[in-house]
């Protein structure tokens, strides 16, 4: 076998319980005004994180300016008006504060507060205009607030076009934060259905990134631990929020999972979910992912099951013995495990207002917007094959 690989992870992270007082006295924040990125819910106001946040960039002597309104799942035109916000008050950096969906939205704005043009210009994918932006971005820093999406350590950011129903990932080296903050603690207040729904999002990247073709071996050993830690910690998370250690456990398994997503790449699981959430955009990205797991990762270990033992094994199944096609089967298992021990088991695809008639336009969507992740998937899946998937997903 011949062994080669590439291997680019270039953001600063600051890791654990307490960390946040960091921000007052680290050296490596990249300006000196912050345009600070929030969410439209208020959770980073009611919590009182961003009053904190602003106070220790004082302290480090920064200014700061605030964007808020991202919707959960971030669309073009928060962009374009957060953009803009970061001219008119003169920021020369980017903080992302809150869930994926702040982090990715204080990306995207860090790419068009310097370039021209509409965000979809340069969207590579769907009806985007796959232009490379030619002007650097405002430097970033993220600071999450859920363990899911790892996009402290990624250079993604997944934003909608609401009139063309287009949800795609997108990245170019200048969207790795230059610095990111993790601190467990910040996820102590997350409710139990969002912590479930974060965890199986992080669990996923885990898996997508261990089965993608473009997997290797640093990607491997951080995939596997991180699905062997959310396996164990998320269903004591969900159950126990203040439980510290397996909250900090999940913060790390999370990043540990985003930093897969930069080693290696999700795969066309994330291109059939992005589909649903497009056209229902109340889909919280974790629960679609959820909702569509058990019939896509079925549908894989039937035709490819080679690398299933050793999550299976990461999950705590002993495959001693076993084929290959039992061990696949075993991970199967542990995955319904999961859903059920983490509350989630119970939901359908109709809870959301998906229903079987849609299937044909969510899988030429998740073709059509997302493709290139399907050639990253280990099997060759056909617009058929993707529709026979959601088909599954509603048995
Ligand atoms: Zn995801």
């Amino acid at each position: 076998m011949n062994l080669a690989f590439t291997y680019y992870m270039p953001t600063r992270l600051i890791f654990g319980a307490g960390t946040l007082k960091e921000l007052a006295k680290t050296p490596f924040l990249p300006g000196q005004k912050a345009l600070i990125v929030i969410g439209a819910a208020g959770a980073m106001r009611t919590h009182g994180y961003l009053d904190r946040v602003v106070a220790l960039l004082a302290d480090n002597k920064v200014e700061s300016a605030v964007f808020e309104g991202v919707l959960a799942n971030p669309v073009e035109e928060n962009v374009m008006h957060g953009a803009a916000a970061a001219r008119d008050s003169g920021c020369d950096f980017v903080l992302g504060l809150g869930g994926g969906s702040s982090i990715d939205a204080a990306k995207s704005i860090a790419v068009m507060a310097t370039n021209p043009g509409t965000y979809w210009d340069y969207m590579s994918g769907g009806t985007g205009g796959g232009k490379m932006p030619p002007n650097r971005a405002l430097p970033l820093v993220a600071i999450p607030t859920t363990a899911g999406t790892g996009t402290e350590v990624d250079p993604w950011t997944v934003i909608t076009k609401t009139s063309t129903n287009e949800k795609i990932g997108w990245g170019i080296p200048d969207t790795f934060p230059k610095l990111s903050i993790v601190d467990p603690e910040l996820m102590l207040s997350v409710p139990p259905r969002m912590t479930a729904y974060t965890g199986i999002d992080a669990f996923c990247h885990a898996v997508e990134c261990y089965l993608a073709t473009v997997n290797q071996p640093a990607s491997d050993s951080h995939a596997l631990e991180a699905i062997a830690l959310i396996t164990r910690y998320l269903p004591v998370a969900v159950k126990d929020g203040k439980n510290m250690e397996a909250r900090s456990k999940l913060a790390w398994a999370s990043t540990e999972a985003g930093i897969c997503e930069s080693l290696s790449c999700c795969i066309s699981h994330h291109s059939m979910e992005h589909a649903i959430s497009a056209y229902f955009p109340e889909t919280p990205h974790g629960a679609g992912l959820a909702l569509l797991s058990v019939a896509y990762f079925s549908f894989l270990a039937e035709r490819c099951p080679e690398r299933f033992g050793a999550m299976a094994r990461a999950m705590g199944a002993d495959t001693a013995g076993m084929h290959q096609r039992e061990q696949a089967s075993a991970f199967i298992a542990c995955l319904r495990k999961l859903l059920s021990d983490s509350g989630i088991a119970g939901e359908k695809l109709s809870d959301y207002g998906v229903t079987r008639a849609d299937i044909p336009r969510l899988a030429r969507n998740s073709h059509h917007a997302m493709g290139f992740l399907y050639d990253l998937t280990p099997v060759a899946l056909s617009e058929q094959d993707t529709a026979e998937i959601f088909e599954r997903a509603f048995a």
